[in-house]
């Protein structure tokens, strides 16, 4: 993969603050003056750039953090959002129009999979699911009313990786978009790079790490960006999706962490992937060596961040699953909670919790059974620790010698 130092433009980064503060000032105001009047009309107008015209276009805070994750995304520009849905929403809703079509990855986040699946036909705008993992599934979806493809580097909750490069080339062959969800692997994957058009992000998970707010982040082209929060025509200035100022500017402090915090959930999630491996359970984790896409995310990534943060556990059965939870949470292993790339563990069923939005026969067909754990793994420092209370939450779950039956 081409070597590109993600971690050195976060370092880089130089903002300085109002009286030549270490991190940029707070702009703590919801309009912005003019000295002249003439100067406000030309704004609206779009003949002006680079004026503060009112915050929910843009204010310098949410500037600040774009900046930073275009820095990171080797993107031209980059859009901050109050949710990662909004950073979605807003993306799709200003690229298609009714009668147009989408082809998207079936394995997504549950609620992008919703928009897509029951909201956006309200709109006229309709999906075809797809397993992007296999190219040819997509190049056979696409039509000429494609207006985009959609897909996650890594899926959730599955954790499977698509080959950005492959979508690339069926969208540039059919004149259509690529939007690719980076929010699992920020720093691991570059999809710019890959041939993505459209990064987008939830910030709310490892980017920001805190479990303390929502946001999320679109990272494109210049020309893109600025048409979503075009005064009269942007997706982001009329449906209004903004960030609040105070919220930007925790999230750009948190950001100065993440390559340190990328490195630690990653070989945190490998550590208890392989021992529990070992010890007979069925993980699903990218950087194992029985992962169907291990040699791609070899190819595609960037290895000193590894494979990321999350592993799945099989546990065949609900209740196992559910018990196996609870008991987690009771010797302190982490939260039973959705959400995932806190510092502290999370877990859920992916099953009966943030993919029930997928039809039943849909998520059987993935491989997304009731049996499922997602485990985001948090920034423990002594590994092997954690790993004992795991071990003994799954051996007071499961009889003697269920192990095996794995
Ligand atoms: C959480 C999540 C979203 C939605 O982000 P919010 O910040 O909760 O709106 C989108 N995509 C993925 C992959 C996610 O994990």
């Amino acid at each position: 993969m081409k070597d590109f130092k993600s971690a050195d433009r976060i370092q880089d980064l130089q903002f300085f603050g109002e009286f030549g503060g270490v991190n940029p000032s707070i702009t703590d105001s919801s309009t912005f003056t003019f000295l002249q009047a003439q100067t406000m009309s030309d704004v609206f107008e779009g003949k002006k750039e680079g004026c503060y015209l009112y915050a929910r276009h843009w204010n310098p805070s949410n500037h600040y953090l774009s900046k930073a994750l275009a820095q990171m995304e080797d993107t031209e520009s980059a859009l901050v959002t109050s949710s990662g849905m909004a950073a979605i929403s807003s993306t799709i809703m200003q690229i298609c129009q009714a009668g147009d079509e989408i082809v998207s990855s079936r394995t997504i986040y549950g609620g992008s999979y919703a928009l897509l699946k029951n909201f956006l036909p309200k709109f006229g705008i309709t999906t075809k699911f797809v397993n992007t993992t296999k190219p040819e599934e997509v190049a056979n979806a696409v039509s000429k009313r494609t207006k985009l493809i959609y897909c996650e580097t890594m899926s959730n909750p599955m954790l499977e990786i698509t080959d950005i490069r492959e979508m690339s080339k069926i969208a540039k062959a059919n004149n259509c978009l690529l939007v690719v969800d980076n929010t699992f692997s920020p720093l691991i994957f570059t999809p710019a790079h890959l041939g993505a058009d459209i990064v987008v992000h939830s910030l709310t998970k490892f980017i920001n790490g805190m479990s303390d707010c929502v946001a999320g982040a679109v990272c494109a082209s210049h020309e893109f960006i600025n048409s979503l929060y075009e005064v009269s025509s942007g997706a982001a200035m009329l449906l209004g999706p903004v960030l609040d100022a105070h919220r930007s500017a925790s999230i750009l402090k948190n950001m100065r962490t993440l390559p340190i915090r990328m490195q630690q959930h990653a070989r945190n999630a490998l550590s208890l992937s392989e021992k529990l491996t070992a010890d007979g359970y069925r993980i699903i984790y990218p950087g194992l060596a029985n992962h169907p896409q291990h040699a791609l995310i070899k190819e595609i990534s960037h290895s000193k961040y590894g494979s990321g943060g999350l592993l799945v556990i099989d546990l065949k059965e609900k209740e196992k699953a559910d018990r196996f939870m609870e008991s987690m949470q009771e010797a302190n292993v982490g939260y039973l909670a959705v959400s995932l790339g806190a510092y502290k563990t999370l877990f859920s069923a992916p099953g009966h919790s943030t993919s029930s939005e997928i039809p039943e026969e849909e998520r059987t067909m993935m491989g997304l059974t009731h049996g499922l754990v997602r485990l985001s793994i948090g920034l423990d420092d002594n590994i092997d620790r954690t790993y004992q209370k795991m071990k003994h939450c799954l051996e007071s779950v499961l009889a003697k010698n269920e192990t095996n039956e794995l």
